[in-house]
């Protein structure tokens, strides 16, 4: 049996390596910033700050018909999304599955699939209705995976197998896949292994001369047009916006983490040396610093050069021991994929100093199993078990120790299930607190409660919907930085079906600059 001066001081040493002491935070804002402006201004820094050539909101008032393709890990969804024009939409979905054997097939294949599921989906849901202009009906296409843009209609997206927590490490993933859009050849698709995290932060720029070609795409036999691609993150801030219109900022905390904000147009240095470049010099002298792009940031790279965020051991062993070190730094310490992983680390320290489940009265063989569960990485203990302990309000952890026990089997005491929530609210709050601290750094960096301004900002991704008091803490760290009554004039809301009504409303932009 450990003594307890042991165990508390076990606790107060995790209190203080996971702790972001108050006195950080505007340290850590500030570098954020500066992040982001070096990305702004050139290519290749590690935060990518991806223009996505979207150079407004909608208003609320738009009316028409457009169409969505929402291409994931395992599904695709075709939308129709009727705006109604008075803030409200609404939206009709078909799911189409995408076989094992289509993910492994030539890309042709794969696209030829998704024409012929949009035709499906055209006549049985748009047969009371005409598109408008040339190309038939208006399509956006979301990537739920990093889109590099050449232009708001031509991407690059990384197609890549989902990167699930139990995924073992001789799965090839992810695979990045170039996605070349001409009106000649439709997509065609070329595939490499990717060098990068799982939400990749740096996409090869293709040449000048591929670039040229990329451009609207028609599919094949279908009576549609996909003229905008966007990713989740931005099509949450766009279809936020439909609705409210003080929507500014998106963010999504799911398997990783991303965040789009609406920058001036004129701060996009790196633009300039663009295609575009023609078009944004044009708005920048018609508009002046009204002129403004959505910029789609790719944040888990922050802080890849490890300048401001205090890692505990066990963030450096998760990174060291991660596919690709030294990449999505940002993002290791906050998304779904990750903190699980965090905590099992910490709670394998805490077993192997003797100070968790050391009460436990068991043999040999059960103690080894105990081993053998808690030493498998990334499936042992999930984001979701953490939401779970931490949601536990019984007096004896009782739904904590069920969750132990089923499936796992794994015999506690009260004092181990207490040390295992400490450690989750430790990980857990860590995480909403960097992640307010970016929100803070776009807030700050564009002036967006200035005056008596305010900031909704639209979220998704079932980290953020699911972990307890996940928002609150996100608040909590903005009413330290902002002071509590400016603080208050940033409001998190839900974000809108961003990869189905996002995309049909840009779609919607595009074809009205068309
Ligand atoms: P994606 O980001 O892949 O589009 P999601 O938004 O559904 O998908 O996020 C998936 C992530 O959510 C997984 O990494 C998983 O760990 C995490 N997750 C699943 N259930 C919960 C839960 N109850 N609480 C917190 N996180 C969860």
């Amino acid at each position: 049996t450990v003594t307890d001066p042991q165990y508390d001081e076990a606790v107060t040493r995790l209190e203080k390596d996971f702790d972001i002491p108050t006195e950080s935070l505007n340290i850590i804002l500030e570098e954020f910033i500066r992040e982001f402006d070096k990305g702004l201004g050139t290519h290749g820094h590690s935060v990518p700050m991806i223009p996505t050539y979207i150079y407004r909101l909608p208003t609320g008032k738009e009316k028409g018909t457009y169409l969505a393709i929402d291409l994931g890990g395992t599904n695709l969804r075709v939308c129709r999304v009727d705006l109604l024009g008075n803030h409200k939409f609404e939206i009709h979905q078909e799911k189409y599955m995408i076989s094992e054997e289509l993910k492994l097939a030539r890309a042709m294949d794969l696209f030829d699939y998704i024409a012929g599921c949009v035709s499906t989906f055209i006549s049985s849901n748009c047969s009371d209705g005409h598109p408008q202009g040339q190309g038939g009906w208006k399509i956006g296409f979301t990537f739920s995976f990093p889109v590099e843009y050449v232009s708001r209609e031509c991407g690059i997206g990384c197609w890549k197998i989902r990167f699930h927590e139990t995924i073992s490490h001789d799965v090839p993933y992810p695979m990045l896949t170039f996605v070349h859009i001409s009106p000649k050849d439709n997509f065609t698709l070329t595939t490499a292994p990717s060098s990068v995290g799982p939400r990749a932060s740096t996409v090869p720029t293709p040449s000048a001369k591929t670039s040229l070609s990329f451009f609207r795409m028609p599919l094949t036999n279908v009576n549609a047009t996909v003229v905008a691609i966007i990713n989740d993150t931005t099509g949450a801030l766009v279809a936020t916006n439909y609705t409210d219109a003080d929507a500014n900022v998106g963010l999504i905390f799911g398997t990783g983490t991303n965040a789009a904000y609406v920058e001036e147009l004129g701060a996009m240095h790196k633009c300039l040396k663009e295609e575009e470049a023609n078009t944004i010099k044009e708005k920048l002298k018609k508009h002046g610093h009204r002129a403004k792009m959505v910029v789609n940031t790719e944040w888990g790279a922050l802080d890849n050069d490890d300048v401001v965020l205090p890692r505990t051991k066990y963030d450096h062993t998760l990174d060291a021991d991660s596919v690709h070190p030294r990449t999505q730094a940002f993002e290791k310490m906050i998304s779904g994929m990750y903190l699980g992983e965090i905590a099992r680390l910490a709670l394998v320290d805490l077993m192997n100093q003797g100070i968790l489940f050391a009460d436990v009265e068991e043999g040999e063989d059960e103690r080894r199993r105990r081993r053998e569960f808690w030493d498998r990485e990334y499936e042992a203990w999930l984001t979701a078990n953490m939401s779970a302990v931490e949601s536990d309000t019984t007096p004896n952890l009782t739904h904590t120790e069920h969750i132990l026990m089923t499936p796992f089997t794994q015999p506690s005491t009260l004092r181990d299930r207490q040390l295992i929530q400490r450690v989750c609210q430790l990980v857990g709050r860590r995480a909403a607190t960097l992640s307010a601290l970016g929100v803070a750094a776009i807030v700050r960096k564009r002036n967006l409660i200035e005056g008596h301004k305010t900031c909704h900002v639209a979220v998704d991704g079932t980290l953020v919907n699911k972990y307890p008091y996940f928002k609150e803490r996100m608040q909590e760290t903005l009413c330290k930085i902002f002071g509590e009554e400016e603080a208050k004039r940033i409001v998190f809301v839900h974000a809108e079906d961003g990869s189905g009504v996002g995309a049909a409303l840009v779609a919607m932009l595009a074809s009205q600059e068309m």
